[in-house]
């Protein structure tokens, strides 16, 4: 008999949508009787500040775990890296409707060839899309199928006959001993669901980043910065202007990703499979057209501030060099039309 739990962490819509917080509700309700299953619930993951408990909760999971949000897999996998919540991403077979069309033609995708991530633990971290589905029992479906998976490696690696590990931090699936212990001090429970304020800033998937530094270059707003490793990272987060997403077109391997924004494109939808929607991702991000598009965007946070505008004379890569600047024109059209499409 397996001793070993599963830890899922669902992660709270923002705001109060009904519709969402129910579904929220159902799985949580589900999972609360699941056996071999830890549950957490934590606020919107894109929110969680450092500090914050359900920040230090999830830091504080050991081994593999299931994170069930408002997030494009992409994007929560690479948001979770960035803050230290590593792991190898786990393969689910949840998918967005539109993969499941057989009769829709799948646009060939070019594997990416990115950096990767400085170290990957030796544990998966399986994140499903909230909105891919909108029956509750299609996500405890599948935890029970990714439990028997990961139980099947536990078995395989004896981990199964170590001590089971003391979580850090709320288990609520034991609401009687939730003592809310992360790091040795007690918080209460309310503290682990404190919504925080919004934040808005950029998340880099690297298994595309090429580590080129265009978006180190392009930003004047001092958000990116540079490692130990000489690696691109995002330094200030808090530092990003709030909705805009002007560095995503800049980066000419689509590796850059603003969770909250409403184009899926720029969101971190899988890139090729995007609604349907058969457009030329490579232009829609780092074509000429979209760093005109880009400049637009940080000359209106550059004036916002008090600041010239610098148009494409600062930070453009050589490739928009002879670019100017252009009047409204389709892909600008084509960027309103995807700002208004509901994902
Ligand atoms: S959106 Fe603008 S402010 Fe934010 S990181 Fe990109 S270029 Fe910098
Ligand atoms: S522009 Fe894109 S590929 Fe280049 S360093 Fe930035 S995130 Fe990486």
């Amino acid at each position: 008999m397996s001793q070993k739990k599963l830890t899922v962490v669902l992660s709270q819509a923002q705001g109060k949508d009904p519709v969402r917080r129910a579904i929220e509700e159902e799985i949580a309700a589900a999972l609360l009787m699941e056996p071999g299953v830890d549950l957490g619930i934590v606020p919107a993951l894109y929110d969680l500040h450092q500090g914050h408990t359900g920040r230090l909760y999830l830091e504080g999971i050991q081994g593999d775990m299931v994170v069930i949000s408002w997030l494009y897999p992409r994007a929560a996998y690479w948001l979770l890296d960035r803050d230290g919540i590593q792991g190898q991403l786990g393969e689910t077979n949840i998918k967005p409707a539109e993969d499941n069309d057989d009769d829709e033609e799948t646009e060939e995708v070019a594997k990416p060839k990115g950096i990767g991530a400085v170290k990957f633990k030796d544990r998966l971290i399986y994140c499903l899309d909230l909105r891919d589905a909108k029956d509750h029992r299609v996500y405890v479906n599948e935890v029970r199928r990714i439990l028997g998976e990961c139980r099947k490696r536990w078995d395989a690696s004896g981990e199964n006959s170590k001590p089971a590990i003391v979580q850090l931090g709320m288990n609520i699936s034991n609401p009687a001993s939730s003592s809310n212990v992360v790091n040795g001090i007690n918080f209460p429970k309310e503290e682990m669901l404190k919504v925080p304020g919004r934040r808005w800033y950029p998340v880099i998937d690297y298994s595309r980043c090429t580590n080129c530094m265009e978006c180190l270059d392009f930003c004047l707003f001092g958000v990116y910065g540079v490692d130990s490793l000489e690696r691109i990272y995002v330094d200030n987060q808090d530092s990003c202007k709030k909705g805009c997403p002007a560095c995503s077109r800049v980066c000419p391997e689509q590796a850059i990703m603003f969770p909250d924004y409403k184009s899926p494109a720029i969101a971190g939808a899988p890139v090729g499979a995007i609604s349907g929607l058969k457009i030329d991702l490579t232009k829609l991000f780092g074509g000429g057209d979209a760093l005109v598009l880009a400049a637009k965007e940080r000359d209106k946070e550059l004036v916002r501030d008090g600041r010239d505008a610098v148009g494409l004379s600062v930070g453009i890569p050589k490739r928009q060099s002879d670019k100017k600047d252009s009047p409204k024109d389709d892909l600008d059209n084509l960027m309103d039309s995807l700002d208004t499409l509901e994902i």
